[in-house]
């Protein structure tokens, strides 16, 4: 069932982290807020996206997110909107955010999509030592090389995609953050 009102959805967005939570309050009417509200990731969908059973509830699947993505990164699916890092990077721009009429996307998270690279043995840094593209294009510096290994991923990684395009010999898997 689709909420019918702007207030609800804003409701329910304030719960969107605990699902514990979420239910409780369901089973209450949905009447008051009784958890602090906190940023989630959930990498499937555009950034900004509440907790999936949530987004399930308030997504209308009206495809405006998708329009505004100036990426291209965003696709409606028979399930809603999804976010797919192999078209192109997410520059978090925030624009599927803005014209999210529901509050299935919100500014809680505006700074992680929740994905983070994954780099296979055949990355010929690991092999060779003749490449550090990724290195070398990722916008955070969140990549470093040593000796006969693929690249270190480190924590301020934001997982914007842009590494996933730089390796030329598609070494790099993007996985959701665990
Ligand atoms: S933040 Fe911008 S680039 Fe990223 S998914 Fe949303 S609209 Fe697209
Ligand atoms: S703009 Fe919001 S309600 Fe519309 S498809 Fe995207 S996430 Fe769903
Ligand atoms: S996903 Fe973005 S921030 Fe993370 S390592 Fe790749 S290029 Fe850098």
């Amino acid at each position: 069932m689709k909420p019918d009102s702007i207030e609800l959805a804003i409701e329910l967005n304030e719960m969107n982290s605990s699902r514990r939570g979420f239910f409780r309050a369901v089973s209450r009417g949905v009447t008051q807020s009784i958890e602090e509200p906190q940023a989630v990731i959930n990498a499937s969908r555009p950034l900004g996206a509440v907790e999936e059973e949530l987004f399930n509830r308030l997504c209308n699947q009206c495809g405006d997110c998708v329009t505004a993505c100036p990426q291209g990164v965003l696709s409606m699916q028979a399930n809603g909107p999804i976010m797919d890092l192999s078209l192109n990077h997410c520059n978090f721009c925030t624009e599927c955010i803005a014209v999210c009429p529901t509050q299935a996307l919100n500014m809680l998270n505006t700074t992680d999509t929740g994905w983070r690279p994954t780099f296979s043995q055949s990355c010929n840094a690991r092999l060779f030592g003749n490449c550090q593209e990724c290195v070398d294009d990722c916008p955070k510096q969140a990549l470093t090389l040593l000796d006969n290994d693929t690249p270190t991923l480190h924590d301020n990684c934001n997982g914007c995609g842009e590494c996933l395009a730089s390796c030329y010999i598609g070494a790099i898997t993007l996985v959701e953050k665990r």
